[in-house]
């Protein structure tokens, strides 16, 4: 035990380490700052259909820094986590959103889109999550019809009947669910007849090599043949070539995301090349 305590101990003092911690910290600060001074964005990457007809789009934020550039979502959205910047992080993806919806709805060409969001297990699990949602729906005057939560399996490493119940009541509202990375996680089956969902998305590691690892092959013809005898739509995530969307598509999959239908782009410039605009 003391050898463990003595090995902490000197990890705690490894330089490399402090200026991880330090680096960590910088940022931190830095995004506290910068929810403030309107730094984040949000792209949009389409959802298509078997015939590339968009039928939605992800939201997806981005961090431009003032001085780093464009930081990528996985680079802040753990630090967001961990201190909490989350929520008011959170609050304005979905309040953005919501204004998006807004927009579409008020267009012919657009009105059907839906959009769905990352909602992570932190923020989803905060007791104020609920009245923060239906701050931003009142406000905002979206259809809750056209939003979905992504969210991922490791919500439910916590307390399962409170996750239930809140999707209950955001279910109620009209708001969809869609299980994010499925198969990446270490949910159990049972979990899966137990969530109110409508969706599940294929990670995008399995759908990768799907043409060359019949592993992978495997895992993707099962996933399609379990959400369709559970009645879940899926969305293939990370679709790059046609032979991918082929295979997809022969073995029953409707929806797809990735390079190969567009990559994630700001509302205006997704818009023009889905061909959305008059
Ligand atoms: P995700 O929700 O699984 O989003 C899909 C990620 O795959 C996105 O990365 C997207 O750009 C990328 N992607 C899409 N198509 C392809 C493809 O064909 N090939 C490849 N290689 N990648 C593709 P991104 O935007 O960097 O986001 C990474 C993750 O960060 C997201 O994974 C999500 O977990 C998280 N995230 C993004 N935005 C938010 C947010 O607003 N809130 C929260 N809580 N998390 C977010
Ligand atoms: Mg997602
Ligand atoms: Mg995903
Ligand atoms: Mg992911």
């Amino acid at each position: 035990q003391a050898k463990a305590a003595g090995r902490n101990t000197v990890r705690f003092f490894d330089p490399e380490m402090q200026a991880r911690l330090r680096e960590r910290s910088v940022l931190e600060a830095d995004l506290r700052l910068g929810l403030g001074r309107d730094e984040l964005r949000l792209h949009y990457q389409p959802v298509v259909d078997a015939g590339g007809r968009i039928l939605g789009a992800e939201a997806l934020v981005r961090w431009m820094h003032p001085t780093r550039g464009l930081v990528p979502p996985l680079a802040f959205i753990p630090l967001a986590e961990e201190s909490g910047l989350i929520l008011p992080l959170g609050q304005w993806v979905l309040r953005q959103a919501c204004q998006q919806l807004v927009l579409w709805d008020r267009r012919a060409a657009t009105r059907h889109l839906n959009i769905a969001i990352n909602v992570s297990a932190r923020q989803f699990r905060h007791p104020d999550f609920i009245d923060q949602v239906e701050e931003v729906l009142g406000t905002t005057g979206a259809n809750a019809r056209r939003l979905k939560f992504e969210l991922t399996e490791s919500l439910l490493f916590h307390d399962v009947e409170d996750i239930l119940g809140k999707m209950g009541r955001l279910r109620a509202r009209g708001v969809g669910f869609s299980l994010d990375d499925f198969g990446t996680g270490y949910s159990s089956l049972s979990y899966l007849k137990r969530l109110p969902l409508d969706q599940l998305k294929i990670d995008q590691s399995f759908v990768r090599d799907l043409l060359t690892d019949p592993n992978d092959a495997a895992i993707v013809r099962t996933t399609l043949g379990l959400a369709l005898s559970l009645g879940l739509e899926v969305v293939a995530e990370g679709v790059e070539t046609e032979g991918q969307f082929d295979f997809l598509r022969r073995h029953g999959c409707r929806s797809f995301q990735g390079y190969l239908f567009g990559r994630p782009l700001p509302i205006g410039e997704m818009e023009q090349q889905q061909g959305l605009l008059d």
